[in-house]
């Protein structure tokens, strides 16, 4: 089941090494890539589109068991930094890791799946471990109906083992093309996922929810894949588009709104950096939504400072720390901030109090809600 992970067996260190000295590796792959993604830019077409029916109440696991109808209690819930305006509709609770719940018009989102427990391992890259720190806010057994699965990348502390041996085979899962080939690539068909949705940078899916009102307009949450480096660009990042140790990763802007016939009006935008280093594609969000009168919501940033190899040899960063998380605030400029992602890793280096600390230093407090495991935050999507 975990082919793809294992595949490679040489510690992941010394293939970098290696390849920076020998220099010749051809960047093919990457220059294709990025030439796609160049061609895929301006289309506004969403590549796919699913349907949403709130009404439907089944297991997000293979088990089968009936859900409970609701998210437990949540322990506690923030609004936005200057107060109610009395229109909140929608929620979003934070689990652990990069894993939220996000419930708008009776549906529910769910983000990067990881459900371990202190103590567990996860399996990062060749000779890459890390182990949990942290338990997530609720168990995978007590989630109630989830209609669609947001994965930014392939990575076991955002997909894990447990997850990825129990999950219902035919809920609908938006990932990239990497991690849809993961997902389907498996030894028996019943193993395989059956509605995967592939997404790759700019290309967007509508996802319309069902509704029993007459009105013309029909909520609906569009997803557009967002840039993002798992590994600096340059020899490393070249070493693994070859080398496949660590896997290609999305950002996400979910576009909650609604849709008539020849139009969809976003009412609430919130952009989700995923595993990625303060990169210069980055600099493409802000030119397309904040400076193009799209103005971002809501940012959910994956911190944490992740290094690699391990703790104790710590040879490559491979998600933003505290300076490039405050970096990507002033870039982005979304209304509120909210951290994930920083703590619940032993590979995870770069902890919530220095992001604090930085945050301090820029004078953007005032932006930014701290959610604890099992908190959430409520937030009005305007239009209704
Ligand atoms: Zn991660």
């Amino acid at each position: 089941m975990l082919s793809k992970r294992d595949s490679t067996s040489t510690a992941f260190h010394s293939i970098l090494t290696k390849v920076i000295v020998n220099g010749e590796v051809q960047p093919k792959d990457t220059i294709q890539r990025e030439y796609i993604i160049t061609k895929m830019t301006n289309l506004e077409v969403p590549k796919h589109t699913l349907n949403l029916d709130p009404r439907q109440q089944k297991s997000p696991l293979r088990s089968g068991a009936t859900p409970s109808p609701n998210l437990p209690e949540a322990k506690h819930t923030h609004i936005h930094p200057r107060g109610s305006d009395g229109n909140e509709n929608a929620h979003l609770r934070f689990i652990g890791t990069a894993t939220t719940v996000l419930e708008w018009q009776g549906i529910r989102i769910l983000t990067d799946p990881n459900f371990l427990h202190a103590g567990d391992h996860v399996h990062l890259g060749p000779g890459v471990q890390g182990t949990r720190q942290t338990n997530p806010a609720i168990d995978l057994e007590d989630l109630p109906n989830v209609d669609v699965v947001l994965l930014s990348h392939y990575h076991a502390d955002h997909f894990d083992q447990k997850v990825e041996a129990e999950l219902r085979r035919d809920l609908p899962i938006v990932t990239t093309p990497h991690a849809k080939e993961c997902l389907q690539d498996k030894k028996s068909d019943d193993e395989k996922f059956t509605a995967v949705h592939d997404l790759d940078f700019w290309e967007s899916a509508t996802m319309n929810i069902s509704s029993s009102g007459a009105s013309a307009s029909v909520p609906a949450v569009k997803v557009t894949g967002m840039p993002g480096k798992h590994v600096p660009p340059g020899p490393l990042s070249v070493a693994n588009d070859l080398l496949s140790a660590v896997p290609p990763t999305n950002g996400w802007m979910l576009e909650l709104g609604y849709s008539t016939d020849s139009a969809f009006n976003c009412g609430y935008r919130i952009y989700i950096s995923g595993d990625t280093l303060l990169v210069d594609d980055l600099k493409q969000i802000p030119e397309k939504y904040t400076n193009a009168d799209k103005p971002i919501d809501l940012m959910l940033v994956h911190l944490g400072g992740t290094t690699i190899p391990s703790p104790k040899v710590p040879l490559l960063m491979v998600t933003m720390d505290a300076q490039q998380g405050v970096k990507l605030m002033q870039l982005v400029k979304p209304d509120v901030t909210v951290p994930i992602h920083y703590d619940d890793y032993d590979v995870f280096l770069s902890p919530l109090e220095d992001f604090k600390k930085a945050v301090q230093e820029a004078g953007l407090e005032s932006g930014v809600v701290y959610l604890d495991r099992g908190e959430g935050y409520r937030f009005g999507v305007k239009g209704e």
